[in-house]
């Protein structure tokens, strides 16, 4: 490529940062950084309306959680007050690419939202009101897109005058994105597929104020995989920080969504973001929209989970969960030891060792017909018990099973339901000695 890859994100500081715009960022970044080339983050935040308080900050926060940090950032508000939106909308206007409207749409507030297709005012030749863009009739505007490889036209009689700068000074996306894209000498515009039938306007807004125009790809929209729809706020966890809250972890649910509509040339699927930018590639993006596979995101989880360090993954257990943290150290990293391999995220581990933990009860409908003498016979072995290790555990029931003659299976059932309350539990004797002898032996005493 002759000049530099700059590629940027561009949320609008709406809310928390979804998960398909965690993944406009990853792209963005890996374009950027594959080629040596600097990632640009831009806040746009000229739809003073919509926006929400501390979203800004947030935004910034979750991206630094999952590692895409960036090499300079905008803050479009910030920009508007050097005037360079409004200077660019004048300068359109006399040149006879723009013009002034005093419209009043139908319950709209602002001047110049009348959003149709040629506006009344274009010829009017106002001075003052908002600034709106005159469309030409009848050309044809094209480019090539990307991430779809393929050119995608428009004829004009069907983009309409759209507002660039509104009475109040304020510019819309239409214009200033484009202002900055060429401003921060942008080379790669990396979007969300919503912004396609937006592209003609922008299309004209480039060529009208001159200079390069960046390279333009349009996303493909992550879909739910039980609705085949968008993924929805209401059915759907769709902010990123609502999967670090569930239990994923950054590097999982990253590598999880880099192959969400990207692929590699083998079928190669654990990347750490490093390794993700070193073997990104631009042919690589898919057209078809990618389905939301929970199960796959789970698995993913579960290698990252494997991959931690006993204390790493501890650690993060303590900050998950309240009461494990109340268990001595010791205790803690038993049970890390036992349930890592048992795990998909952070959270389960409430699921599968919390009766380490939370008060013992037992629905006794569960136990097996000779639970009585199953568990009565547990009891004394544990009891007289010398060394509380687990191959003496072991082996002294082990033999009373076989003196007894009973049924390995039912034996262990009934004992770890005693225990838990749960028919599925880590492997019930490490389970027991990490429990301690005390508690196991009140516990069975309890449901005898
Ligand atoms: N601010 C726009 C949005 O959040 C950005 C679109 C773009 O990347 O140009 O949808």
């Amino acid at each position: 490529m002759g000049s530099k890859v700059r590629a940027r994100f561009a949320p609008s500081p709406t809310g928390f940062l979804h998960i398909g715009s965690l993944r406009t960022a990853l792209y963005a970044f890996a374009l950027a950084r594959h080629e040596g080339g600097d990632f640009i983050l831009r806040i746009e935040d000229t739809d003073q309306k919509r926006e929400v308080a501390g979203s800004t900050q947030a935004i910034q926060d979750t991206l630094k959680k999952f590692n895409l940090l960036w090499d300079e950032i905008y803050v479009q508000s910030e920009r508007h007050k050097t005037g360079i939106y409004e200077k660019a909308a004048k300068k359109l206007v006399e040149e006879g690419h723009a013009f002034y409207c005093q419209c009043k749409a139908k319950n709209a507030k602002e001047e110049g939202f009348s959003n149709v297709l040629r506006d009344p005012c274009r010829d009017k030749k106002l001075s003052s009101g908002a600034i709106k863009l005159k469309v030409p009739e009848n050309k044809v505007l094209t480019y090539y897109d990307f991430v779809h490889k393929k050119d995608i036209s428009w004829n004009t009689d069907t983009v309409y005058d759209a507002t660039l700068l509104k009475s109040d000074g304020f510019p819309t996306y239409h214009l200033a994105a484009m202002v900055d894209d060429l401003d921060m000498k942008i080379s790669h515009i990396l979007r969300g597929h919503d912004w396609l039938p937006s592209t003609p306007i922008h299309l004209l807004v480039f060529e009208y104020l001159g200079g390069k125009r960046p390279e333009i790809g349009h996303l493909t929209d992550i879909l739910s995989a039980t609705t085949g729809k968008k993924l929805s706020k209401r059915r759907d966890s769709v902010f990123a920080e609502q999967f670090l809250q569930e239990g994923y972890l950054p590097e999982a649910l990253l590598n999880f969504i880099m192959l969400l509509g990207w692929a590699p040339k083998d079928n190669r699927e654990l990347f750490t973001l490093s390794e993700f930018v070193e073997h990104f590639d631009i042919q690589g993006f898919q057209e078809a929209n990618p389905r939301f596979l929970q199960n796959k995101l789970d698995w993913f989880n579960g290698e990252y989970i494997r991959k931690l360090s006993d204390e790493s993954l501890n650690s993060k257990f303590k900050i998950q969960n309240e009461k494990f943290a109340e268990l001595t150290e010791e205790k803690q990293l038993q049970i890390t030891k036992l349930v890592k391999d048992r795990i998909a995220k952070i959270s389960d581990l409430e699921n599968i060792a919390g009766f380490f933990w939370k008060p013992h009860k037992v629905d006794k409908a569960i136990l097996g017909g000779n639970s009585d003498s199953h568990l009565t016979d547990a009891l004394n072995i544990i009891s007289n018990i010398d060394k509380w290790e687990l191959e003496e555990l072991n082996d002294k029931l082990m033999a009373k099973i076989k003196e007894k003659g009973y049924k390995i299976g039912d034996f262990f059932m009934d004992l770890r339901v005693a225990l838990t309350g749960s028919k599925f539990t880590p492997p019930i004797n490490d389970s027991i000695i990490i429990l301690g002898k005390d508690k196991t032996i009140n516990r069975l005493k309890s449901v005898l």
